[in-house]
């Protein structure tokens, strides 16, 4: 059985970037699940389908054929054949991903292809439920936060330094608002798993956080 390591937490606590690092150190490969629930997120915008119409939403969401591949390394992400991963980042996207991800079709059809990838490949794979849901097997859980002002605050100078308005205050109370969804949402809510080791990057840089990961791996190794 390929190795998995999952990595849960809200938004803006480091995940992307610090799971594609501890992938890249160990070669294996890096999925960013948040990635697939924005893709579908951008279909359904783009089918101009309200988010909160659950029936739309389950209905229609089997039209997106969504799938990963590598290109240098880095995963992109096709919908329908189309590599969708520019349009991926936007705020509209992710705000939208962040409603449609409670629907229950969406999740089991995107859940699937998580689970596939983690039969033939060793992983680092990243999300809300991986730990929970997608992969309770996993031989190593984190669960990677930070506080929202240091959320927010990471976020802002992201924006700012791509020369992108941004409002602290704003990004703060989306943050909070999207915790709030992720969290209390009836299906897959962002919860920290029982065997999960928790990380808080409040204090840390993204170097700090990659090598406390690679340490813990490191002992489970050693322990198995
Ligand atoms: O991590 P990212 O911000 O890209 O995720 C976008 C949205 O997708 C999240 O707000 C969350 O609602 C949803 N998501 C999810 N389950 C995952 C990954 C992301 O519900 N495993």
């Amino acid at each position: 059985m390929p190795i998995s390591i999952a990595i849960d937490g809200p938004a803006g606590a480091g995940k992307s970037t610090i799971a594609r690092r501890v992938a890249g150190k160990l070669g294996f490969i890096y999925v960013d699940t948040g990635a697939m629930y924005r893709a579908m997120a951008l279909f359904l915008l783009r089918k101009g389908i309200d988010p909160t119409d659950a029936e739309a939403v389950s209905g229609r969401c089997r039209e997106a054929q969504i799938s990963i591949a590598y290109r240098d390394g880095e995963q992109v992400v096709l919908l329908n054949g189309e590599d969708v991963t520019p349009f991926l980042r936007a705020e509209e996207v992710g705000n939208m991903a962040s409603v449609s991800s409670a629907n229950p079709q969406v999740r089991v059809k995107l859940v699937e292809l998580q689970q596939s990838l983690a039969r033939t490949e060793n992983v680092v794979m990243d999300g809300r439920d991986i730990g929970t849901v997608v992969l309770p097997q996993a031989d190593l859980k984190i669960y990677l936060t930070a506080s929202v002002e240091v959320r927010a605050n990471r976020r802002y100078l992201e924006l700012t330094k791509k020369g992108e308005a941004a409002v602290l205050s704003e990004i703060a109370a989306e943050i909070r608002e999207r915790d709030e969804r992720d969290m209390t949402r009836a299906v897959s809510p962002l919860k920290q798993a029982e065997d999960a080791v928790l990380v808080d990057t409040s204090q840390m840089d993204i170097e700090q956080a990659t090598d406390a990961i690679l340490a813990l791996y490191g002992q489970r190794v050693e322990e198995a």
